[in-house]
Formats: structure tokens, sequence, C-alpha cells
């Protein structure tokens, strides 16, 4: 049973999970939505681009796990029957990120549940605005049907979960599912909900919990880390990639991997980072403002890129956990990497598995997150 600490374990495993983010599109248009997903937004045009996008990742022996996201991905028919498909005859166990919005699902859709081994449904008082209960019942009812195993996700205590389970699935709910309460990230649509947070010294931001699981886009956009933002265009270049066929996509996949700086900050995090690039009086919201102002810096200061290569040297052996070694992530949370089990991923970095949380699924944030360079200059 693939339960939602079970793919946190693995998202924590450096490369032994992967989201495919495969659309930009969503008819359901929530209030929160992390990724600004749209009836109309951008989809897949390059069908033979987006095949080989989905044979790379089938062809990356250590992602275990593979999640599927969007927009909605059930927006996709062609396109995520592929994908699911080709991943689960490669291996791959398939997380889907929904929010139901397809009630009661047609035959191809059942296909795709079939093959799935998890559907983390998005359920709040955003999703309800637009979704009603009635509209979400089948799709519950059709992943219990599918054997999958299903994670309600909510934000904060604002809908009873509980409820909606018990009405679907009867009182025996918890032998299918759980209930994965998150907070909610203010990027996207939902940046306009964002309130006053707490703020940090640099040097304080420790190991970034999602910075082992990367994102790949339908269109070839690979970005390092599972904050959403960054792959939808914000945060700094280096973080992500443009790949124009399978070649550059699994080059893109092998340089984020190995590079050292994103293992440090995996390991170690942004805040010994900070001194190195004057930044370490500075206080900030989130730890990827911080990250993202280091990355910028050691792009443009060759005296500072050297000591911190000296500094990802000296701790290189505590930055490269094996893949059936639980990472140091897992053994010692930190405050910067603080996860509740069913399911809470609660790291201070944004990420789209969460973040579908606000979305279908979205995210996870008490802390208000930087969406663009502004926030953080
Ligand atoms: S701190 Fe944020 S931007 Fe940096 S690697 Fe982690 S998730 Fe990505
Ligand atoms: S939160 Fe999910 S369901 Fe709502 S608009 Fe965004 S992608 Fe669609």
């Amino acid at each position: 049973m693939l339960t939602y600490a079970r793919i946190e374990a693995a998202r924590r495993r450096r490369w032994a999970s992967a989201l495919l983010y495969l659309t930009d599109r969503c008819p359901v248009g929530c209030a929160h939505c992390s990724v600004n997903a749209r009836p109309d937004g951008a989809r897949i045009t390059d069908w033979p681009l987006f095949e080989q996008v989905v044979s790379v990742l089938c062809g990356v022996e250590s992602f275990e796990i593979v999640g599927i996201s969007g927009g909605e991905p059930f927006t996709e028919r062609r396109g995520l029957v592929f994908a699911t498909d080709a991943l689960v005859a490669a291996g791959k166990s398939v997380v889907l990120y929904t929010s139901g919005f397809w009630g009661e699902p047609a035959p191809w859709a059942r296909r795709v549940l079939d093959r799935s081994s998890c559907v983390v449904l998005g359920t709040d008082t955003f999703h309800a605005a637009r979704l009603t209960d009635d509209r979400v019942v089948p799709a519950i009812r059709a992943v219990r049907e599918a054997g999958c195993w299903l994670v309600l996700q909510a934000i904060g205590t604002d809908r009873d979960a509980a409820a909606l389970l018990t009405r679907a699935l009867g009182a025996a709910w918890r032998d299918h599912a759980e209930i994965h309460v998150t907070g909610l990230l203010t990027v996207g649509r939902a940046r306009s909900l964002r309130t006053s947070a707490p703020v940090r010294d640099a040097p304080g931001f420790g190991p970034c919990t999602v910075s082992d699981a990367p994102v790949v886009r339908y269109d070839g956009r690979v970005s390092a880390c599972c904050n959403e933002t960054v792959i939808t265009g914000g945060g700094p270049p280096a973080l992500r990639r443009q790949a124009r066929d399978a070649a550059e996509l699994a080059q893109s996949l092998d340089s984020f991997e190995a590079d050292p700086m994103l293992r440090f900050i995996s390991s170690h995090g942004p805040g010994p980072l900070a001194p190195l690039v004057g930044l370490q009086d500075r206080r900030f919201e989130h730890i990827c403002q911080l990250c993202w102002r280091v990355t910028r810096r050691l792009g443009t200061d060759p005296g500072a890129s050297v000591a911190a290569l000296a500094l990802f040297t000296e701790h290189a052996p505590d930055t490269q956990p094996t893949p059936d070694a639980p990472s140091r992530q897992d053994a010692e949370p930190t405050p910067d990497a603080q996860r509740t089990p069913d399911a809470q991923r609660t790291s201070d970095a944004p990420s789209r598995q969460d973040a579908q949380s606000t979305r279908h699924v979205p995210p996870t944030r008490d802390v208000p997150f930087a969406q663009n360079e502004g926030d953080v200059s």
C-alpha cells in the first residue's frame, strides 16, 4: 500500500522519486491554485517530445515513484494514459494528484486508476467552492474500486474530510484512505492570500527536504527541486533547464543529481552558504528566498563560488546518501525539514506535490514564500 508516509520517505531519498508535470490546464479554477492552472492553460502540443520525456522518466532506474500532477492531469487524456501505462510497465509506482473533478470516471480514466498505486485528492474549502461533494464522492469511490490508496488532502481543518470519506466509503474508510492535513501554499493565485510570516536569520536555514526529487514538465522543462514556482518560471534559471529531446533531458537530470550545491542544500541547507555571499546578517521569510539569493550570487561571484566549492568538497561524504539508505533528513528531522507523518509534508520549501495540496493537492506551507525574484532581492 503506497501511503503518504511512504511517498514522503521516497521523496526524501535523493532521486528516488520524480514528478511529471503533465499540464497547465485545469477546468476547476480554485482561488488558491498555487500553479495558476486555468481552463485554457498550456498543454501538450509536441507529442514526440512528450514521449521522450516519459521515456527518460521510465529509464531512470532510481525513480521508484513518479507522481503525475498539473494542472489537472485528467484533462490530458492521451498524455495521462500514455504516461501511466509506460511508467507502470517500467516498474514505477504512479501517484496521481487530482481534484476528482471527473466524478464518475470514464473507462479510460478507470484504466488509469487501475494502473496507479495512490491518488492524492485535494479537498478543502477552496475546492469545495468549485466542486460539490456530489461530484467528488463518485471519484473517491472509483479510487477505492481501483484498489488505489487514497490520500485526501485538506488545508488546515477547514473541511470535514472524515465526513466526506465516511459518506463515500462508509465507516471503515480508514482501510482504504487517510487524511493529510496541510497548509496553504501562498504562491500562484494563492499569493493574494499571503499573510505576514516570521523571518529567520539566514544562517539558521537548514536542509531543504524537497530538493531530492526533480520535476519534469510535459514540454521538456526540468527543475532540480520540487518547488513548483521554479518549474513554472520563477527563481534562478540555474535551478531549471529546458530540454529539447531525450538526450538533453537525461543530461539535465544527471547534472542536477550530481550538482554539489544542490546536494549541499539537501544535506545542510542554504544557511551555511549565507556568509560566503554576504547574507549572514539578512533575514528571510522562507528557505527558498535564501536559496535563490545564494544561487544567484554564487553564479556571479567567482570568489564566493570557489569558497563554496571548498565547502561542498569538505562535506561531500555527507551529501551523498545511497538509494537504499535513509537520508539524513529521514533520520533527523530539522526545523527546516519538519514533516508530519501521514502526511504532512512540512518543509519550508513549497513543492508541487504538497502544493498540489493547494491545488488539488497542493502545498503545504504556513510560511509564505517568495514567488518571484522581486521578493527576494
Ligand atoms: S530551497 Fe527551495 S528553491 Fe532551493 S532547492 Fe529547496 S525547494 Fe528548491
Ligand atoms: S488547485 Fe487543483 S483543482 Fe484547483 S485550479 Fe489548481 S489544479 Fe485545478
